[in-house]
């Protein structure tokens, strides 16, 4: 079976603070997929794909990339942005390979391309070797090359979105800060109620109630990430990251603690 766990940016960074990255969660979710790996004997085929969070965003925002690439500063700041997310990928991978997983980096923005900020060109291939070797391949939100506005933001749940497209996914489990996907926002609306399942056809509705991003997400939040699932054909888990248990059982296609989407 094939599942993608998703590292939420929200989750592995302090999203508030410039590139500041949560190693504690990233240990947890590290964890959580090498006792998935190792509990499935061998069943378990993983991709992972890493937010962005803290990384990446700022510089985006600093050298007003958002809407592609024309001049020379924004050409360095498209340098910056991918620089910015290699270092939270290089404290992911660290995590990933002492918890004893076979994670391989491929950076998203080294295997795709986007036309008009939609993925036009991506190296399947790459994932499918990685993949057929026993290796996880470790994908994440980024810029990539735009072969119309010069480059773009590729967020995480756009690749997932693209995977989902082309490869037979099982599930996607998405790891963030919260416990599942909530009536309001559940850390400023105390009468927020989390959903256990949401339907696909009932997505518009619930994305109504879902505020954008508040911080330096310029890839919506979760109000973006719903409307990303919308066009997603697996099924999806909304999941807290400092659970790893809960992680490690959705992974395993076990009942757990989140919200279901499908
Ligand atoms: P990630 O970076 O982990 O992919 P996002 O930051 O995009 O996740 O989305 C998670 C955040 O969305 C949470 O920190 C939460 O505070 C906020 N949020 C806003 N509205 C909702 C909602 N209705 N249900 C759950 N989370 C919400």
């Amino acid at each position: 079976m094939l599942v993608i766990l998703k590292m939420g940016g929200a989750a592995i960074t302090d999203k508030a603070t410039y590139e500041t990255a949560n190693e504690e969660a990233i240990w947890k979710l590290a964890y959580a997929a090498s006792q998935a790996y190792s509990l499935s004997k061998g069943k378990l085929q993983l991709i992972i794909v890493h937010g962005a969070g803290s990384f990446g965003h700022p510089q985006v925002v600093k050298y007003k990339v958002e809407n592609g690439v024309r001049t020379p500063k924004q050409a360095y700041g498209y340098c910056r942005v991918r620089d910015s997310c290699s270092k939270l990928s290089a404290s992911v991978m660290r995590e990933l390979l002492d918890a004893g997983v076979p994670a391989v980096l491929l950076p998203t923005g080294a295997i795709a391309i986007q036309k008009n900020k939609h993925i036009s060109h991506f190296h399947l291939d790459m994932i499918n070797q990685a993949l057929k070797m026993g290796l996880v391949p470790v994908l994440r939100g980024d810029m990539v090359f735009d072969e119309a506005i010069g480059a773009s933001v590729c967020s995480g749940d756009h690749v997932i979105a693209y995977l989902c497209s082309k490869l037979k996914v099982d599930r996607a489990v998405f790891a963030t800060d919260v416990d599942g996907v909530y009536t309001a926002d559940p850390k400023t609306d105390k009468h927020a109620r989390m959903f256990k399942e949401i339907k696909l056809s009932d997505l518009d509705r619930v994305k109504g109630a879902v505020s954008g991003a508040k911080t330096v997400d310029v890839t919506g939040g979760m109000k973006g990430k719903l409307a990303e699932l919308k066009n997603i054909n697996a099924t999806v888990f909304v999941a807290n990251a400092k659970e790893p248990e809960r992680i490690t059982a959705l992974l395993l296609g076990k009942p757990a603690l989140s919200t279901k989407i499908s």
